[in-house]
């Protein structure tokens, strides 16, 4: 089991639930747009974020950005110890640095000072690209082993300047590299891991990369919080985690979609409707397990686990509860009302378990 650590009072670690981060994209100095991406983040179900802090303007922005953020803050600072206080003095509520790099023991304790005095954990940040090349040379390149080393002694001297209110990430952009290290890691110590696989790619690949190497942790029980890394709008990496966290029934809540494949049975635009409905219902706020199948044949029973369903018939759709016919719905008006019945069940169950 790992330690807690508060983040800005969400807890990570110790069998909290697994936190989903982001990270802005915008300037952090443009305190108008980062504050409203941070709302686009928080109502798609992110829990922390974090921004980059490269300059002193952005260290005063953040001032604003953290009073007025509805989720906990998180400065991200390379090689600056400077920025890194004035991050801490201006409401951050994590500050993310590679010790090794911020300017020596000095500068560190520094740092680790004025968190310490704000309650405030250091991510111990390493990755691939940044492992000592001491240590890269020793192994023949970076492997799982030089990695973990690499993350072991910048947390080190973090300790060294009386410091352990730690979380540590040590990613890659290989899924399997990441595995390895955190694997070695996890039995290596008992700080909060904050997992990933760095630099993943665009949607369509870097959501496969990280559904794979975050979630084959997750599913050993690896990982007290992620995040899914994604040449994209942070948005969707929020997304993408809430559906890993689903996946492996590591959340509660929010909706879980099921569609099936179509086949030569389909005589309805099932692609369509189907992607209708789940970018309708997706973010809805209820625990519904939801169906939309091609086929009235095999639909209910494949989907009999659902609490509601639809499934495609010729010109018309049945709409199914845990398996049960309840209704048709015509075809040209199917996908509003199913989008209907899905509140409506929602709001009952929710009221049920009020
Ligand atoms: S539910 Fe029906 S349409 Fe969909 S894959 Fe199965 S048999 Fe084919």
């Amino acid at each position: 089991m790992t330690k807690v650590v508060n983040v800005g009072g969400i807890l990570l670690g110790g069998g909290n639930p697994v936190r989903i981060q982001s990270m802005n994209n915008t300037k952090t100095q443009d305190v108008k747009g980062t504050l409203e991406q941070i709302a686009r983040l928080r109502d798609a179900g992110c829990d922390i974020t974090r921004v980059t802090v490269p300059d002193m303007e952005a260290a005063e922005a953040l001032k604003t950005i953290a009073k007025e953020s509805p989720i906990p803050v998180v400065a991200d600072i390379h090689f600056d110890y400077r920025l890194a206080i004035e991050a801490a003095k201006n409401g951050a509520s994590k500050i993310r640095i590679n010790p090794g790099n911020i300017g020596g023991p000095e500068k560190l304790r520094q740092v680790a000072d004025v968190c310490k005095e704000r309650g405030l954990p250091i991510r111990v940040g390493v990755n691939s690209g940044s492992i000592d090349r001491k240590l890269v040379e020793e192994y023949g390149g970076v492997c799982a082993d030089n990695m973990t080393r690499s993350a072991l002694e910048a947390v080190k001297l973090l300790e060294d300047v009386d410091f352990d209110n730690i979380v540590i990430s040590i990613k890659s952009s290989s899924p399997k590299l990441t595995i390895d290290t955190y694997r070695l890691m996890s039995k290596a110590c008992d700080y909060p891991l904050h997992v990933g696989v760095t630099e993943a790619g665009t949607l369509k690949e870097g959501v496969v990369k990280s559904a794979v190497g975050i979630g084959t942790l997750l599913a050993e029980g690896i990982g007290d919080t992620i995040r899914v890394s994604l040449t994209g709008d942070p948005v969707d990496e929020v997304y993408a985690a809430k559906s890993i966290l689903k996946a492996l029934d590591l959340t509660t809540g929010g909706i879980t979609f099921v569609s099936c494949p179509t086949c030569g049975r389909t005589e309805v635009p099932l692609i369509e409707i189907a992607n209708e409905i789940e970018s309708r219902i997706s973010n809805l706020p209820y625990n519904l397990k939801v169906s939309v199948m091609g086929c009235a044949v095999n639909g209910p029973g494949e989907a009999k686990e659902s609490d509601i369903g639809l499934a495609g018939g010729k010109d018309e759709f049945l709409l199914f509860e845990k398996g049960k016919i309840i209704r048709k719905l015509k075809a040209e008006t199917a996908v509003d009302e199913f989008v209907e019945e899905v509140i409506k069940l929602g709001e009952e169950k929710s009221q049920a378990a009020r």
